[in-house]
């Protein structure tokens, strides 16, 4: 083993020495897989110094981003997605594509370690030098891993990525944040499991693209067949995710890898149809718009929770509202009064 002074000095080790903008752009675009996983530790940092520096490369690398697709893929744990991952990600690295397998788990930075995005689940794949697996960012907030993930899509597109899986548990409000992330969105269910035991709520079969019922193997084959014709009639009846689209079920084994070749053509089928009918890159705009206005809100509303006149008449203004002695309406106009004087005055200071 190597021994370095600092550990035999019991130091701590050597800060990792800083990198250039140029360094970063520059490798992320020659694919350095080192450098990718350095600029995506830079997008993830919440440090005010590394954020500015990730804005500029993320601004060099933008133009070099977009030509991917991106799929993300929910369902409970236990549904087989890290199998189904495993098997899809390895038949495109042996096709000449470059898988990224990305995680979205608000949750993660409660439980210190992700359940989702573990290379131990994906040991072929994590050994493919033609994939990069990524654990989710731990953003504190939906909104924060939310945005940490969007950014980190442009480094690997920029990288040459040309497959996004964007995994997720299908729980809560994380569905939703991923489709706002992607272009396709799978459902991950499981044969004779009912919905309620597999937590899937109605709303979620609207937001996908497929619903796949995994391991239709062995004794399963015949219940995920009679399972799948169920979907596929349930989802006859409701609104499909994408305008033009047409939202099917489907059966598959990751672990026998049935059904995975039939999966990834409705993937590709889907680019196709979309891309000719406008929706593909009409979604991709709308997803920029909105990702804006987010960005404004929470922006926003750190700012003016943060203000300091705000904040020491707080707690009087929710005291009497509370008491019903103030109208909310007339509350909430107070506060945001107050925040627009302090932030007058303190311009006109400044003039
Ligand atoms: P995840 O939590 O949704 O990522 O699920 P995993 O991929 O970790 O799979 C959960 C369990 O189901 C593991 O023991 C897998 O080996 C098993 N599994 C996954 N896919 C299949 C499949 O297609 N058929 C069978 N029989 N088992 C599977």
């Amino acid at each position: 083993m190597p021994s370095s002074s600092d550990s035999a000095n019991n130091r701590p080790r050597a800060k990792v020495t800083a990198m250039t903008t140029e360094q970063y752009v520059e490798g992320v675009l020659g694919g350095d897989r080192t450098i990718i996983g350095r600029a995506i530790t830079l997008v993830e940092s919440n440090a005010l110094s590394h954020q500015q520096q990730a804005q500029e490369v993320l601004r060099q690398l933008l133009p070099h981003a977009g030509k991917s697709i991106r799929v993300g893929i929910t369902g409970v744990p236990g549904a087989g997605k890290s199998t189904l991952i495993e098997a899809l990600g390895c038949r495109l690295t042996e096709r000449g594509h470059k898988v990224a397998v990305m995680a979205v788990d608000p949750s993660s930075s409660l439980t210190r370690g992700s359940i989702l995005g573990d290379k131990t689940r994906m040991e072929r794949l994590s050994q493919d030098t033609n994939a990069f697996i990524r654990p989710s960012p731990s953003g504190g907030t939906l909104g924060g891993v939310t945005r940490k993930s969007r950014e980190i899509i442009i480094v690997f597109e920029a990288a040459g990525y040309d497959v996004m899986l964007v995994e997720t548990v299908g729980v809560g409000q994380s569905e939703i944040a991923v489709r706002s992330l992607v272009d396709f969105f799978l459902l991950v269910l499981i044969a004779g499991a009912g919905d309620e035991l597999q937590g899937i709520k109605r709303g979620v079969f609207e937001l996908a693209d497929a619903v796949l019922v995994n391991k239709a193997d062995g004794a399963n084959v015949r219940s995920a067949k009679v399972s799948r014709e169920e979907y596929e009639r349930a989802l006859h009846y409701l609104q499909p995710a994408t305008r033009g689209w047409r939202t099917g079920a489907f059966t598959a084994s990751a672990t026998t890898g049935d059904g995975i070749e039939e999966l990834w053509r409705v993937i590709e089928h889907f680019r196709d149809m979309t891309t000719a009918n406008g929706e593909f890159p009409r979604r991709r705009q709308e997803q920029l718009k909105d990702w804006l206005h987010s960005m404004v809100r929470e922006r926003l509303r750190e700012t003016f929770y943060g203000n300091d006149a705000v904040k020491s008449v707080l707690s009087n203004i929710e005291q009497e509202v509370m008491k019903g002695s103030l109208p909310v309406t007339q509350a909430a106009w107070q506060l945001l009064e107050t925040f627009e004087d302090d932030v007058k005055q303190n311009w006109r200071k400044k003039q």
